[in-house]
């Protein structure tokens, strides 16, 4: 079992991480948490408390109200808000919607910082984590041990969250897809980019158990004391 190493994965929507990083948790032992679910659940709770998500303001001041658990095991992860199960909620299509706008918002991402800075330290005590979002290896943890910067062709992402959601077509979801990466990746707090020191793993051409033999590989490597081959 790998020990107290914090695996950061990062990267646009539908480029693997949820499964690879799952994948890795439970091969290595490593706690997971997925910071996408957290803001889609501070959505869904903003959706379903009637506050307009495209006023920032409006949005800012009910930042803290929302009560989020996340639980961090990869083969059950589990999140809640105000001690109601969320998971499938924050799958809906109007959450999909509305969450990168949201997501904009800084006292939003202040919070979820704190909460996500707090899971990562007590998993350090009891072993380590693999922690998927966009700003992981930038602005949450940019000590992590290990960073992945994940990507595939838009047309692949699309294929597999369409498959993913078993409903929608490929061509609606890859625009979906990618007006979420514009949003993400155009905004001023912490946007959506390649950390430094990321290793970038365009993982197009491999099936999901390659792709985690290889960050498994890369791990160990780093845990072993070796450079993970880092490139911009
Ligand atoms: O990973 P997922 O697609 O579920 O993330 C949903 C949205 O949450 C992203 O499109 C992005 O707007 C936001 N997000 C973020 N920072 C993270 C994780 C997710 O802004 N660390």
């Amino acid at each position: 079992m790998v020990r107290s190493v914090v695996v950061a994965m990062d990267g646009p929507s539908g480029s693997g991480k949820s499964s690879t990083s799952r994948g890795v948790a439970s091969r290595l032992g490593l706690a997971y948490l997925d910071t996408g679910a957290q803001f889609r659940a501070v959505t869904a709770w903003m959706l379903s408390h009637g506050v307009d998500i495209h006023d920032p303001a409006a949005v800012a001041a009910r930042a803290l109200e929302p009560q989020l658990v996340s639980g961090t095991d990869p083969l059950a992860p589990t999140i809640t808000v105000d001690g109601v199960d969320v998971a499938e909620a924050i799958r809906s299509e109007a959450v999909t919607a509305a969450v990168s706008p949201v997501a904009t918002v800084p006292e939003v991402r202040a919070r979820l910082m704190e909460l996500q800075r707090a899971i990562i330290s007590d998993a350090l005590e009891t072993g380590g984590i693999v922690v998927e979002g966009r700003d992981i290896g930038s602005v949450i943890w940019p000590g992590a041990a290990v960073k992945l910067y994940l990507t595939a062709d838009a047309a692949a992402r699309a294929a597999r969250r369409t498959a993913e959601n078993g409903t929608g077509s490929v061509a609606a979801t890859e625009a979906e897809l990618l007006r979420r990466d514009a949003i993400d990746s155009s905004r001023a707090a912490a946007p959506l980019v390649v950390p430094a020191g990321a290793v970038h793993l365009d993982t197009t051409p491999y099936t999901l158990d390659q792709v985690v033999d290889q960050v498994v590989a890369i791990v160990d490597r780093a845990v072993a004391g070796h450079t993970a081959g880092a490139v911009e």
